[in-house]
């Protein structure tokens, strides 16, 4: 499922796990939350998953799509057919009823080439919100781009997914994810969501997770 450039990701994120402390912080609470609300009021929310996330998260995966109502597409950077259906079939395992992205991903992202541009009309083409997770950042930039909010999973703050994203979860998917399922669970049904998003500041929330690591490595020191 994974590409060997998906392995040297994994472990840039294991670098950035250490820093900082291997548990979800207060910053990545906050951003929970958020995206929480974000999928909640969406229209149309899909989950983009590449072959990392099918190999780390396909159970919690298909969980966060049933709670949410949220779409599920597979979006390759490494496109081979081989590659697609060994995702596709992991997230059928795991329950995902319906997977999107291997057979009609016909439409184009703007200003991406060759393969990483191709997504599903049904899927993340007409989405307003797309989450994803240990994604490249040229993608998600396209993705902004195209008026997409975007909720990202990233273990680095300072990558340009955490930069440009509406939402950055600096966390490990393997955290995120379940702690996502549970917020929209318990927020379900509440009235101030509109309100959490306009309290929400990506910018200050990152600034937090930079101090945090700041912080931690100074004590440690
Ligand atoms: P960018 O392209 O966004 O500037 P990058 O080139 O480092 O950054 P990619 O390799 O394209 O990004 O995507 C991998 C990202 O996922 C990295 O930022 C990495 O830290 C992060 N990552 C790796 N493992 C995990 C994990 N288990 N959970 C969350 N994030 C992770
Ligand atoms: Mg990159």
């Amino acid at each position: 499922m994974v590409a060997p450039e998906g392995l040297i990701a994994h472990g840039r994120g294991e670098c950035f796990d250490y820093l900082l402390g291997e548990r979800t912080n207060h910053f990545a609470l906050k951003a929970v939350e958020a995206a929480a609300a974000l999928i909640l009021t969406s229209r149309h929310p899909v989950i983009s998953v590449n072959g990392n996330v099918a190999a780390l998260v396909p159970e919690e995966v298909a969980r966060l799509s049933e709670v949410s109502g949220a779409k599920v597409e597979v979006n390759l950077f490494y496109r081979t057919p081989e590659r697609e259906m060994a995702v596709y079939e992991a997230l059928k395992r795991a329950g995902v009823r319906e997977v999107l992205g291997v057979n009609d991903a016909t439409e184009t992202i703007p200003e991406l080439f060759s393969e990483r541009r191709r997504v599903s009309k049904e899927g993340i083409y007409s989405a307003d919100v797309v989450l994803l997770a240990l994604e490249d950042g040229d993608r998600t930039e396209a993705l902004v781009k195209m008026g997409k909010k975007v909720i990202s999973v990233d273990l680095n703050p300072l990558s340009r997914t955490s930069q440009t994203s509406t939402i950055t979860i600096v966390d490990n998917a393997t955290r995120a994810f379940p702690t996502l399922v549970k917020a929209i669970n318990s927020m379900r049904g509440r009235q101030d969501l509109e309100e959490v998003l306009r309290n929400y500041n990506n910018r200050s929330t990152l600034g937090e997770a930079l101090r945090f690591i700041s912080g931690r490595l100074l004590e440690l020191s």
